[in-house]
């Protein structure tokens, strides 16, 4: 078993420059979403977000552990994809060995403030499917020097581009705290209101994640005291509560198609408070080692591995990173974005992303044509292939309206013609050489 994580490391595609400024690593995101045997795979992305020296990135690293031991990865091929899976009951490793992946530390100095990728993407077939798993961490916000604004901001574009938003939490829910799921709820009367075009929730999971959990009596560690304590005592509306966070309890359950709370205990004073800890079980209470064992499995275990949709329909990882640089896109200004303009972009890379394949699926049916033999045999080809795209885009389900559809179809009409031309200029081309060959290769035999 292979502890060590050498396989990856942590890559950094977003960072806060400043106060405002969000800055995107567009080559990284490249790196990591382009390597060609994912492409068609589905998505699952892990992501963690809360307050800074939370223990985001020391959780990480466990489930990394997990991972690493139950999936070959990109980096790591040489592990077999498991056909029917077997949980290896020492994923978390040996007692004295130190923990490494995402970096974390003691102390108190602020790391860098954005978003981190783990650079290795995992890889497994669940129910006959294909998927790739990605794993996500946000370093330094939710603390005294980010604002609500930054706050916000950065909780929407993980919830939009994770499959599974994990929320880091101290102690307990705060009323603040559920006013980052503004965004999301907002989003998703948005998506309400389009019933019709949009199928589903628009987001996947969401779990809160309760660190040092102390009111162990009343709710159990875990995540069956947590989906209790957080249907008990954090969902209730109480008089007391401002309307925003009323409307927020309301719609929460609209906007997840799964909400999970997890409640893991203290883990004792050397992982909390020495600096010298380096991550190793042996210095852990025995009581948090079973739990971070627990609440782990009970993320990452297969059946529970939430899959990334939209509009109902699983997204490959080429789909998805359309989306994720459309999303960068939008969060790069200022302001938490308007849950309208967001769904317009999504919208928009749907779209952009349906007409991509459609063209992908005519260039390589006419690439690959067999009937292409003879310059007469070009405009036949095409008709036959441009048929299809078109078929294939009307027989797509699209989110938009009618309207709409028709102004995409229309681009697709005409970006097949460019791709035409060009066909047809190599071909013509290649036919007529071929032919000029032939003809002076019969003058030659007739010569003879
Ligand atoms: P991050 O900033 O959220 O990524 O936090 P780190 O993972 O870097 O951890 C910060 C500190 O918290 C380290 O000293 C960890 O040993 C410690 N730590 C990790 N898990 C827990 C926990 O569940 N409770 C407490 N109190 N401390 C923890
Ligand atoms: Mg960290």
């Amino acid at each position: 078993m292979d502890h060590t994580h050498q396989h990856g490391k942590p890559v950094s595609i977003l960072r806060f420059s400043g106060c405002k400024e969000i800055i995107v690593d567009n080559r990284q995101l490249e790196n990591i979403f382009n390597h060609p045997e994912i492409q068609d795979r589905k998505v699952v992305i892990l992501s963690l977000i809360g307050a800074f020296r939370g223990g985001k990135s020391f959780f990480l690293d466990y489930c990394l552990r997990f991972l690493y031991a139950h999936f070959p990865s990109i980096n790591n091929p040489s592990k077999q994809t498991q056909t029917f899976f077997r949980k290896d009951d020492n994923w978390i490793g040996k007692p004295d060995e130190p923990l490494k992946g995402f970096s974390w530390r003691a102390g108190t100095k602020r790391e860098t403030v954005g978003i981190n990728i783990w650079s290795d993407v995992f890889l497994h077939t669940l129910n006959g499917e294909n998927i790739a798993i990605f794993v996500m961490d946000t370093q330094g916000l939710f603390d005294r020097d980010s604002s609500p604004t930054d706050n916000s901001r950065i909780f929407a574009l993980g919830t939009l581009i994770s499959s599974i938003q994990v929320l880091n939490l101290n102690h307990q829910v705060q009323e603040d705290q559920l006013q980052y799921l503004q965004f999301a709820t907002e989003f998703a009367q948005y998506t309400l209101k389009n019933k019709g075009k949009m199928d589903g929730k628009p987001f996947q999971n969401l779990t809160f994640l309760i660190r040092d959990w102390q009111n162990c009596h009343e709710f159990e560690y875990g995540p069956y005291g947590g989906k209790r304590y957080f249907e008990d005592e954090v969902l209730k509306i109480r008089p007391s509560q401002g309307s925003e966070l009323q409307t927020v309890r309301e719609y929460i359950k609209n906007s997840f198609d799964q909400i999970g709370c997890c409640l893991l205990p203290y883990p004792g004073t050397d992982v909390a408070t020495s600096p010298q800890f380096d991550g190793r079980l042996t210095q852990m209470d025995e009581k948090f080692k079973i739990e971070l064992k627990n609440v782990i499995e009970h993320l990452l275990m297969p059946d529970n591995l939430t899959l990334k949709k939209l509009n109902s329909q699983k997204l490959t990882v080429k789909q998805v990173k359309v989306y994720i640089e459309q999303y960068l896109k939008i969060f790069q200004s200022g302001d938490v974005p308007k849950a309208l303009t967001v769904f317009q972009s999504m919208l928009e890379s749907n779209m952009n992303s349906l007409i991509k394949d459609c063209i992908d699926k005519y260039k390589t049916g006419i690439f690959y044509d067999k009937n292409l033999k003879n310059l007469e045999s070009i405009p036949i080809v095409h008709k036959k292939w441009k048929y299809e795209a078109l078929k294939f885009y009307n027989d797509s389900k699209k989110i938009g309206d009618k309207q709409h559809e028709e102004i995409y179809k229309a681009q697709l009409d005409n970006k097949l013609e460019v791709v035409y031309s060009e066909f047809k200029n190599i071909h013509e081309q290649r036919f007529k050489e071929l032919k000029k060959k032939e003809d002076e290769c019969h003058a030659k035999v007739e010569q003879e």
